[in-house]
Order: structure tokens, then sequence, then C-alpha cells
């Protein structure tokens, strides 16, 4: 090979190179666009069902933690907020939905990856009632995350309505509250169950309740039934016993969990019994976010990696 063609090969090379990475870069930002159109469009039927008078109830893909967000007519109810998230999911979220007013956040108990965004969405959205559990002296939490949302709620000058056996009206639904009346050393078991009755649908959020919390409400003769449940602890073994999933007996099952987390979550034999009792069990880490809309009648779902 002479050095001219040599060097023009060379030169080929680089330019072939450049090319590669330009088509690489224009497939990768043509997916981005993609993914966030499809988002885009789903917020914005999602929103048009409410317009409708349905009710949507979404349980959001914030990894490792929970977030359950109801939306029916033009009221709104936020259950936990997910964990710390460097890309503020939830509060953004919340705005794609248009939300600009929480009537009702309920924060099932003071873990981080359930309060972890708690601070943002206090001081970014209009606030009405926040609903906490009760909790003993000795398991308040000192975390900076639960620092954060005292101060929050400080500067908004809002006080914490401790959780307690209620019903009200939410839009559209039905909304009671479950609080544990018992005493535990773990503070999962002292998580706030919320149930939203639309019609003939009803749903179940259960924070990370676990077996003696479980245990406490079947004897209390609490009716748990649901349609869909947001199994409780991330579909850990410590909770979802198969009593418990009997009496709730519901059709579908959606367990939020980040993609291989440290905790193992979920559990295998938990997602069989899960299986076993629903027709189907959907896990955020698989399946994205989960959203469901009622009409008081029929029940769609819809993942967000369908
Ligand atoms: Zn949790």
């Amino acid at each position: 090979m002479s050095e001219r063609s040599f060097r023009k090969r060379k030169l080929l090379n680089k330019r072939d190179k450049a090319n590669i990475i330009f088509a690489v870069l224009v497939a990768i930002s043509a997916v981005i666009i993609y993914v966030l159109s499809v988002s885009d469009d789903r917020a914005q039927r999602y929103k048009a069902e409410v317009q409708n008078g349905n009710t949507a109830v979404h349980f959001i893909d914030v990894g490792q933690g929970d977030s359950t967000l109801v939306i029916s007519q033009d009221k709104v109810m936020l259950i936990d907020t997910g964990d710390r998230d460097k890309m503020d999911k939830v509060v953004n979220y919340l705005k794609k939905q248009d939300v600009e007013r929480i009537d009702y956040f309920v924060i099932t108990h003071p873990h981080a990856d359930h309060i972890g965004e708690a601070d943002q969405i206090i001081s970014q959205f209009d606030i009405g009632t926040v609903i906490m559990p009760r909790l003993p002296d000795e398991l308040v939490p000192t975390s900076a995350t639960y620092d954060a949302l005292l101060d929050a709620m400080e500067d908004k000058h809002l006080k914490f309505r401790a959780g307690r056996d209620e019903s009200f009206e939410l839009g559209g639904c039905k909304a009671e509250i479950f609080a544990p009346h018992g005493e535990y050393s773990n503070i999962n078991n002292y998580s706030l169950l919320v149930k939203i009755t639309h019609g003939d649908n009803s749903f179940l959020i259960t924070g990370d309740c676990e077996k003696e919390e479980e245990k406490e409400f079947l004897e209390r003769g609490c009716d748990i039934s649901a349609d869909v449940l947001k199994a409780a602890h991330h579909g850990s073994d410590t909770s979802s016993t198969q009593q418990w999933l009997d009496r709730v007996d519901p059709y579908y099952a959606v367990i939020s969990c980040g993609l291989d987390n440290k905790y193992g979550h979920p559990d295998d034999d938990t997602v069989k019994r899960l299986e076993n009792t629903a027709e189907k069990v959907w896990i955020t880490a698989e399946d994205g976010g989960v959203v469901f809309v009622s009409d008081g009648k029929g029940l769609k779902a819809e993942r967000e990696n369908d």
C-alpha cells in the first residue's frame, strides 16, 4: 500500500467512526424523544380520563420505595413519595398530571423510602391535610429525611393529623384509613392502610405493614377486600400472609420495588402466594409504573413498559 492510500484509509476510518458515533447519538436521541412523547401522551390521556369523571390511581415507579397518586374529579390524594431522588421523580410526575393542590397527603410511615421527596412536595404544592401514624416516642425517626419533612411542614405552618380509623369523600370515591391499634416494636407495623372505593372498584394501599399488623386487621374484622392490592413492604417475606391475601382477595397485585435492590425484594415465596391469589401480579422494577382508570364499573390497567 502506498503512503498516500494508507493515509486516505486512515482518514476514511476516522470519518467512519465519526459517522457511527453520530448515528448512535441520533438513535439514542430518537429513543429518548419517543419515550418522552409516549409518557406525555399517557399523561394527557390520564388527565382526559379524570376530566371525564373517571378516577385514576397511579402506582408511580419510584424504584425502591412506594408512591401512589389518586385523582378523582378535582380531588387529589398522594400516599407516600418514594425515596429522595435526583430526578425529583414524584414532583415531576405530579406536575405532568397538572396537580397543583394535594388535598390529602398520607404518609403511611416515616421511613426514607416513603417520605424521601416529602419536603420538596410540601414546599412546591398547595397542601391540604397531612396524615401520618401516631408513633410511640422511641420509634419517632431522627433521620435527616424526617427532619427535612418537619422543617417543610413548619415553613408552611402545617400540622400532622394523626392517622385514625376514618372514612371520607375524595371526589367520586370513598377513602378509608385503617390505623393500627396495637403496640409494635417495628415502625413498619404502624403503617396506615388506605382503601379507595370507586363504585364497584376498590384499591388497598398497605405501606410496609408486616404480618403482625395484618393479623390485627384480620382479627378486628376490617373490610380490607380490594380488587387492586399494593402488596405490603415491597413484596418482602415479612408480609402478605396467605390468610391476609385470602381476605383481601385481589384481582391485581402491584409490588413496588427497585431493580436488583439490596433487600432482595420481592421475596420469591411471597410472589408465589400473590400469584396464587391474584390474576395479575405486576412488579414496578420490571413493569414500570402501573396506572388504573376506573369509571365506577370497569377497570382499565396500563403498565409503563407495555
Ligand atoms: Zn418501604
